[in-house]
């Protein structure tokens, strides 16, 4: 095997496919033995599986695909430019988890009746969709107070929908008591989800003929998408493929700022009730925290909070040049206006901005500001 699948914090093994949590309570992470090679890409296909072969877990014949990635990479200024994963087929990045994250478990395990996970939002309704495309059944947890667009979609997909009462851990717990045949395929713990994002690091690096950005901006909650791409980039930097890491910026509301504030070591007691127009960012404590802080301290990363005016003033430039996403995802554009406002970065840096989620499913948005 080319790759092993070990805890994130004590390194033991995982023992068998359905398990997603390690012993000690911390996710797993997959590592792969084999190098970044051009040669391997499979350039006729245009979508993210031209990179099947550095997931060496998933087998050609399961493979389950709406046709996700290869999505544009767009120059709007000199040194700034927008990668358009919100242009995916359920209309977020999270296609690219939950496309390997089903090839991956249907390659592994034989008898899946259906998925068990916990997400209202854009993960909810990938994972929906590609049960749907498999033909396998999908029950997504929720809380109780869910409803909206993306609520839509997941019922749209014919996901059983479970909703419960109580905190978001209670939720989570939930969805992980699965019945007979199904496995918990949480997105924020499973580690095939995360890994599929390394895919967003690789396009990006082939779209810029292997010329990597000063900066990256990625909006960052339970931490997949942040994780996920930086494997991707040290996976390339280790095989001798680019010779520089783009510093990452991991860019949070005020409200919902865990990895900010730990990256800093900075005290942080979350809102008792978080109230924001980013309503995709809400995790106050993700199981990946630990992991995102070392992984940003150990590859020169840093961390950026923007207020609820910067993030609405972000979307509305955003919109007003033409691109259409959901406020959260206009985050990571607000951060990066910050820092150009603040001088951490100029405007000789090349910056990429990653705009993650379609403006359509958004239900916080009103007329009042535009
Ligand atoms: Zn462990």
């Amino acid at each position: 095997m080319s790759f092993s699948v070990i805890c994130s914090r004590c390194s033991n093994y995982r023992r068998m496919a359905t398990e997603w949590k390690c012993s000690c309570g911390a996710p797993f992470k997959v590592v792969l033995q084999e190098k970044f090679k051009k040669e391997k890409i499979i350039r006729s296909n245009r979508s993210l599986w031209r990179y099947f072969h550095f997931f060496p877990y998933v087998r050609k014949e399961k493979i389950v695909s709406l046709g996700e990635g290869w999505t544009p990479l767009v120059r709007v200024k000199e040194n700034l430019w927008f990668k358009l994963d919100y242009l995916m087929p359920t209309g977020s990045f999270k296609d690219r988890g939950s496309s390997v994250l089903i090839s991956g478990l249907l390659s592994e395990i034989s008898e899946v009746s259906g998925i068990s996970e916990d997400s209202s939002g854009n993960a909810g309704a990938s994972i929906s969709a590609y049960c749907a495309r498999a033909g396998i059944k999908s029950k997504i947890y929720v809380p109780e107070k869910a409803s909206g667009q993306k609520m839509l979609q997941i019922l749209s997909y014919g996901a059983q929908v479970f909703k419960v009462r109580g905190s978001r851990e209670e939720v989570s717990k939930k969805a992980q008591e699965v019945d007979e045949g199904y496995i918990y395929a949480g997105h924020a713990w499973h580690p095939y989800f995360r890994d599929g994002i390394r895919t967003l690091a690789y396009e990006i690096a082939e779209q810029t003929r292997w010329k990597n950005f000063d900066y990256v901006y990625l909006p960052v909650s339970s931490g997949t998408l942040l994780l996920g791409f930086m494997d991707g980039e040290k996976h390339m930097y280790d095989s001798g493929i680019i010779d520089s890491i783009p510093r990452v910026v991991a860019s949070q509301t005020t409200q919902v700022s865990p990895v900010y504030h730990k990256l800093r070591n900075l005290p942080y007691s979350p809102p008792l009730e978080v109230n924001t127009v980013a309503d995709a960012l809400v995790s106050t404590n993700p199981p990946l925290l630990e992991e995102m802080v070392n992984t940003l301290k150990a590859m020169n990363g840093d961390a950026e909070v923007v207020s609820e005016e910067e993030i609405l003033n972000a979307h509305n430039l955003l919109a007003k040049s033409g691109f259409y996403v959901e406020p959260s995802s206009a985050v990571a554009f607000a951060a990066y206006l910050k820092h150009l406002r603040e001088g951490t970065t100029n405007k000789n840096k090349r910056a990429l901005v990653v705009l993650t989620g379609i403006g359509l499913k958004s239900q916080l948005l009103n007329e009042n500001y535009l």
